[in-house]
């Protein structure tokens, strides 16, 4: 046996036990005529006493870090405990050892805080994983799949697994390919998600299933994204879309429970997704503050219009399609300094406006701006009551065109919460959104895209708009008057504190609709019979009215770990070029693979 206990195990009721450990070497400390070693396992970290003779022996034959030990000894109590640690008041009095490998200088310290940048830890990621840090995260993703899978077992889910050589369909984001070498000329696509999959498994009756399952999407990579990620991907048969976010809201509840000992004991809030854009800019409004937006001037605005707030002459403000702002409450003592920062920062490339205007709402009542030369006290007065300030407060102001402006004032409204602690990574704030536009308007090439995707059904009341309307715009600058624009999905997202963490939508399972859908999604017939036919062919017998939902695992455990990364949270993640600098992946491969693949490069 190479080992009686771990190293996390031991404890003062154990003392006087003949005991074996095995594990890596943390740290050595010599002291006088006697060694102490820091022994590490996953379970945790015993300390280790040598005493003088076998300290003598180490003279001779030096140990390291992460050399591979085995010791044998006697449970004791220490003089020196430890309470950081659950073997702390214990250490081994060592009576025999064996060093059963050694190990090369690790490149980093191998320690919570370890001294190793992210491209270093990258390269030598099997030693990372050994960290505390990291090892924690890889067993909350254990505990979260377990949860998962315990709950959807517990539902009459089955795990069904589908294919990950499938047909290159794009849509959405681009396919990886992979040749085949038995079908020369031609190529399988790594899923993008097991979507078509998981609806024939319907048609085929499996009224519940779930996989949690790898999706590859060759999208260039935004910060923190990855090539290959992974789902909690589910469809259900026989549903409607209340009957969906009832299922989903009692799997998120019981991940939070079995996770985080954590009960979520409200209903999840839900949201129209018009009401999300309107109040907080964006589709996944981290709900964890308020701060929520004051539309000055708006196509999206519901109120009356506020343009007599905006003073006629104040051309930023007059000749802008939105003006929009926050009150951020404690920031009306901003100096001068700290507001040209911020202007500096919504002039930034990423955020892309012209300039910031703010009120300062002071805390005796009076009210400055850096526009006063064009509003009078009494209008300002109004601009503050319509944003709903209070003393102390700063309102920021952004005017521009709509998406740019309302983008930018919700990455306006983060950042300011970021600076004032509002997003604490220990609370949690789930919604629902709903109420989608099923439809996208893609301006570059002149069509309507799925805003989901085109497997989405309309809402029932939204079906015939879809059929009796051509979808061909032809005024593209009025597309948003065309009656697709108005068409709503039956599709819903899950948020969690800003994060989008799971979507999915009731499907189209008629062959007629599913047609008229990808017609409107500018594919001809034969297009859609090429690419989507055997879809189209399995609603012809007996598909079910079915629906599902898919959740972002990574994304989920990273929240849950509190983290903003989600690569801390994959064992073996790829960098931001879509690389995996330890086995050096993607690489060339042989002339002769070339060969037989029937392929030829072409690198200009
Ligand atoms: N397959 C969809 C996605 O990956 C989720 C769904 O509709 O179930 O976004």
């Amino acid at each position: 046996m190479y080992r009686t206990h771990t190293c996390g195990e031991l404890r003062i009721t154990d003392i006087n036990t003949e005991i074996t450990l095995t594990g890596w070497i943390q740290t050595i400390r010599k002291f006088g005529s006697i060694t102490f070693i820091d022994l590490r396992d996953r379970y945790g970290i015993t300390q280790l006493l040598f005493n003088e003779k076998l300290t003598q022996s180490l003279d001779k034959n030096p140990l390291g870090r992460e050399f591979v030990l085995q010791v044998k000894g006697k449970v004791s109590e220490r003089s020196n405990k430890n309470k950081n640690i659950s073997t702390g008041d214990i250490e081994i009095l060592v009576s025999e050892f064996k060093v059963l490998n050694s190990s090369a200088i690790p490149p980093f310290t191998i320690q919570d805080d370890t001294d190793g940048g992210d491209d270093l830890r990258m390269k030598y990621r099997f030693l990372d994983l050994r960290r505390n840090a990291i090892k924690k995260n890889i067993e909350l993703r254990y505990a979260v799949s377990r949860a998962a899978r315990n709950y959807l077992h517990q539902n009459n889910f089955i795990d069904i697994e589908t294919p990950f050589l499938i047909k290159s369909t794009p849509e959405g984001a681009r396919d990886f390919v992979v040749p085949s070498r038995m079908n020369a000329g031609e190529f399988y696509a790594l899923p993008q998600s097991p979507q078509t999959f998981k609806q024939l498994l319907m048609v085929s009756g499996y009224d519940r299933y779930y996989q949690i399952v790898k999706c590859f999407r060759d999208e260039d990579l935004r910060a923190d994204r990855q090539p290959e990620f992974t789902q909690i991907d589910c469809e259900m048969a026989f549903v409607e879309q209340e009957d969906i976010l009832q299922m989903f809201e009692g799997m998120i509840k019981y991940i939070f429970k079995e996770v985080k000992n954590f009960e979520y004991a409200s209903p999840l809030e839900r949201m129209t997704w018009l009401d999300a854009l309107r109040n907080y800019g964006n589709d996944k409004p981290d709900t964890r503050f308020e701060m929520k937006l004051a539309n000055l001037k708006s196509p999206l605005q519901t109120s009356p219009d506020r343009g007599g707030l905006l003073s006629p002459g104040f051309k930023v403000f007059d000749e802008a399609e939105s003006v929009l702002a926050i009150s951020v409450s404690g920031c009306s003592d901003y100096s001068r300094k700290q507001t040209d920062e911020l202007t500096e920062w919504v002039k930034r490339p990423q955020i892309g406006m012209k300039g910031l205007a703010f009120i300062k709402h002071n805390t005796d009542g009076t009210l400055k701006s850096s526009f006063d030369k064009f509003f009078n006290e009494e209008q300002l007065k109004q601009f503050s009551a319509f944003c709903d300030s209070k003393p102390g407060d700063l309102i920021l102001i952004l005017a521009g065109k709509e998406e740019r402006t309302r983008k930018a004032i919700s990455e306006l409204r983060l950042y300011m919460a970021d600076r004032l602690g509002f997003r604490k990574p220990d609370e949690f704030k789930l919604l629902w959104i709903t109420d989608f536009p099923l439809f996208e308007y893609d301006e570059e090439n002149n069509r309507w895209v799925a805003r989901h995707h085109p497997f989405t059904s309309p809402k029932p009341e939204d079906i015939e708009v879809m059929i009796n309307n051509d979808p061909a715009i032809e005024n593209a600058e009025k597309y948003l008057e065309h009656p697709y624009a108005k068409i709503k999905a039956n599709a819903y997202d899950m948020v969690l504190n800003g994060n989008e963490i799971g979507g999915g939508s009731i499907r189209i399972y008629q062959r007629e609709l599913q047609e008229k859908m990808f017609a409107a999604l500018g594919m001809s017939k034969e297009e859609a019979q090429h690419k989507f036919g055997f879809l189209l062919g399995a609603f012809e017998y007996g598909a079910p009215p079915h629906g599902g939902i898919a959740f972002g695992f990574d994304r989920l455990c990273a929240i849950l770990g509190g983290s903003e990364s989600i690569r801390d949270f994959i064992a073996f993640p790829k960098n931001n070029s879509g690389r995996d600098v330890m086995i050096d992946a993607p690489s060339t491969i042989d002339e002769k693979q070339l060969e037989e693949l029937r392929i030829k490069l072409n690198l200009k």
